[in-house]
């Protein structure tokens, strides 16, 4: 699943070239990507002719697009979801789900979804924060972000370091890969303790997790997955700057000691085992 950095450079590229445009007419394709719109694809359509779209905005992993009247279209990109732009007489490519046509006679919005497993829906009065996701955390980039008030939250919770980065409520945005990559510039294993925790070591993570996503924006995001890319068509290449996401057997570029890869939470979890040791029984949470 794209993580902040991916989802954000989509976010870009869709206020670039959507904010302040009328639909005058969408298309569904395929009913499964609005599945999560409760009256159905045929609801959906009318909903969105004549709207004018604001700019769109993220919370974490999580993609909305406003419109001017408070309501917005809630994006869920799943494994696979991609918006592009395209000439409406253009060939659709493979797998095009849903058309949005403008009143610019501008490009044509069109949501791209191989597996199907992300999809739109309207949400009432979201413009602001939808309602469906009004219980992620704010991540770090929010202006409204409190890194001291996560750090506390965090510090009281009975889990490993891990699992507390993933956990959405706590703090918005960290998936397997940038939760790897802090935990190791950070020199903590995943299964530490988190309420044996130092405050100090508590600020590094997160504060190592935020400068991490900083530099994979600024490379477009990582290519994990050839089905994630921008609004252009390009995917990321942050993959080549991983320390240790992906990269079992290679060498630390810290120690160089080989980088190894364990069983996590029905994933992988991948730490160089020099640089982020194991803790001992009283501190460790798997
Ligand atoms: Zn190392």
């Amino acid at each position: 699943m794209p993580e902040l950095p991916e989802v954000e450079s989509v976010r870009r590229g869709l206020a670039r070239a959507l904010t302040g445009r009328t639909i005058t007419r969408a298309t569904v394709l395929h009913p499964r990507p609005v599945r999560r719109h409760l009256l159905g694809p045929d609801d959906f359509v009318a909903q969105l002719a004549g709207r004018t779209f604001a700019e769109p905005r993220r919370r974490g992993k999580y993609l909305w697009l406003p419109f001017a009247d408070g309501d917005a279209v809630l994006a869920h990109l799943g494994m696979s979801g991609q918006f592009r732009f395209s000439a409406a007489d253009a060939p659709h490519a493979p797998n095009t789900r849903v058309l949005i046509d403008f009143a610019d006679d501008g490009p044509q919005l069109r949501f791209v979804d191989q597996r199907m497993f992300g999809g739109l829906s309207l949400s009432e009065g979201g413009a602001e924060l939808p309602p469906e996701i009004a219980h992620i955390a704010r991540d770090p980039f929010d202006p409204a972000y409190q890194l001291a008030d996560v750090v506390r939250r965090l510090r009281r919770k009975r889990t490993g370091i891990k699992r507390a980065l993933l956990d959405q409520q706590l703090v918005g945005g960290i998936g397997n890969i940038y939760a790897d990559e802090a935990l190791w510039r950070a020199r903590v294993h995943y299964a530490r303790a988190t309420d044996t925790m130092s405050r100090a070591s508590a600020v590094a993570v997160l504060t190592a997790a935020r400068a991490v996503m900083a530099e994979a924006l600024d490379a477009g995001g990582t290519s994990f997955d050839s089905l994630y890319v921008d609004v252009n068509g390009s995917s990321g290449y942050f993959d080549r700057s991983l320390a240790v996401y992906g990269r079992e057997g290679e060498p630390c570029p810290r120690c160089g000691s080989p980088i190894r890869r364990e069983a996590f939470m029905n994933r992988s979890s991948f730490r160089c085992p020099r640089c982020q040791r194991t803790p001992t029984a009283g501190h460790a949470r798997f």
